[in-house]
């Protein structure tokens, strides 16, 4: 068992974390009062190879794979967890494509997803189905040459900034087996938006309702065979939840960082805080939980990326417990930073606020337990 990255890994890490030092971490707070990410950013990360980090190498992506993905998603998130997490929705909607399009439909779309000029959007929650995705309720009729598409998406990350939607639809009957997932083009008619959320984090993401009214999709924009979008969609959330994990990795690293640096410089009662043994402990007890952390999700990668049979329970269990760390994590170094820490100039509290959803999204973290617990009483 070898547990050190190799090579390659390293130098995958640091140039994603070069890039996010250079180009993300010094706009992200503005970014984030002006709620929306530059569109000239994507096209910069795609020379990187990120704009299809696990797409095949066959079909012009990276190859990377799942555990090299998680580091350029901890390393970006040292920079910006919002940004970083909207490049993992767009390479897990990438994926999809690479996975279960057609040859003609790879050949048309994929191009531009990988140099990021098309930037994707995941649409699988509904205003009345989170947590129980299966109960969707968008319809999809069957046309002669297509699809006529009603009914509304929430929450869509990207929603009314992205360029394709890859949207899970109702084509057959109720329950898991008869959704089907189909790419939706911005400008399609009939296809609109909701107004911009206002959330506590992830700000410079627009998130937005997406809805479709007679919206008409052609054949060929269906992914794979009619009736497995649903298989589709979760197969692409296993992948999804370690990079969400990784976010909250990263975050969480940066956090305890600048906790460390200001620590050393803050003086109360005569010394430097980072004297007092009660917060020595605290420190201790961030970095047992952090490192711990990170062994957990590579190990959920590996097993990814190995084909485990408990693959999916694994991906779970790390999204649970690695975001659930990040955030008593950044919500710690908050506290060490006592009322500054509560200010914007010091790029804590942004972090509380941005790791929070990573417990809600992705399936939330009661959905982790469920499935660990169901694979366990299967066993
Ligand atoms: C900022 C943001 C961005 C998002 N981006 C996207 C996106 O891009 N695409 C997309 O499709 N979705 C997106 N989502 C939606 C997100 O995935 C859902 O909010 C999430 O799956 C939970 O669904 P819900 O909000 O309907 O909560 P519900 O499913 O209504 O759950 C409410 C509560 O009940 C709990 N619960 C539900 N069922 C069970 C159960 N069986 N056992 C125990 N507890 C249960 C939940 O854990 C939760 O605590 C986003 C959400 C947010 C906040």
């Amino acid at each position: 068992m070898d547990f050190a990255l190799s090579e390659e890994q390293s130098a995958i890490f640091d140039m994603a974390h070069a890039f996010g030092q250079e180009q993300i971490a010094p706009h992200a707070r503005r970014w984030e009062a002006e709620a929306s990410i530059p569109k000239d950013l994507w096209p910069q990360l795609a020379d990187l190879g990120f704009g299809g980090l696990y797409v095949s190498e066959d079909s012009g992506g990276s190859g990377l794979s799942r555990l090299d993905a998680t580091l350029v998603f901890e390393a970006l998130s040292m920079a910006c967890p919002s940004v970083a997490a909207f490049l993992s929705i767009h390479n897990m909607c990438a994926r999809m494509i690479d996975s279960y399009g057609s040859d003609d439909l790879k050949a048309r779309v994929l191009p531009q997803v990988l140099s990021m000029e098309t930037v994707l959007s995941y649409c699988l929650t509904e205003p009345s189905c989170g947590s129980d995705a299966a109960a969707l309720r968008t319809r999809a009729e069957r046309t002669n040459d297509g699809y006529i598409l009603n009914g509304s998406k929430a929450f869509i990350s990207g929603g009314g900034y992205s360029d394709t939607y890859v949207v899970m639809v109702r084509t057959g009957e109720d329950g898991p087996r008869g959704i089907s997932a189909v790419l939706v083009e911005d400008g399609c008619d009939g296809l609109s938006f909701g107004g911009l959320e206002d959330k506590m984090g992830w700000r410079s993401q627009p998130t937005r309702a997406v809805q479709f009214d007679d919206c008409h999709v052609p054949a060929c924009n269906l992914l794979g065979d009619e009736g497995k979008g649903f298989r589709y969609a979760m197969a692409g959330l296993d992948g999804g939840r370690l990079n969400i994990a990784a976010c909250s990795l990263g975050a969480a690293q940066n956090a305890l960082d600048l906790t460390l640096s200001y620590m050393r410089e803050r003086r109360a009662f005569g010394q430097s805080i980072d004297q007092f043994q009660a917060l020595q402990f605290r420190l201790a007890d961030m970095e047992i939980e952090l490192q711990a952390a990170r062994v957990f999700l590579r190990q959920a990668a590996w097993k990814l990326d190995t084909g485990a049979s408990d693959a999916t329970k694994f991906c779970a269990m790390a999204k649970k417990f690695v975001t659930e760390a990040g955030s008593r994590i950044v919500d710690q170094c908050l506290q060490l930073h006592g009322g500054y820490g509560y200010l914007g100039d010091y790029g804590i509290e942004k972090l509380v606020r941005d790791l929070r959803v990573h417990q809600i999204l992705e399936g939330t973290n009661e959905i982790m337990r469920l499935i660990t617990a169901r694979e366990m009483l299967k066993a």
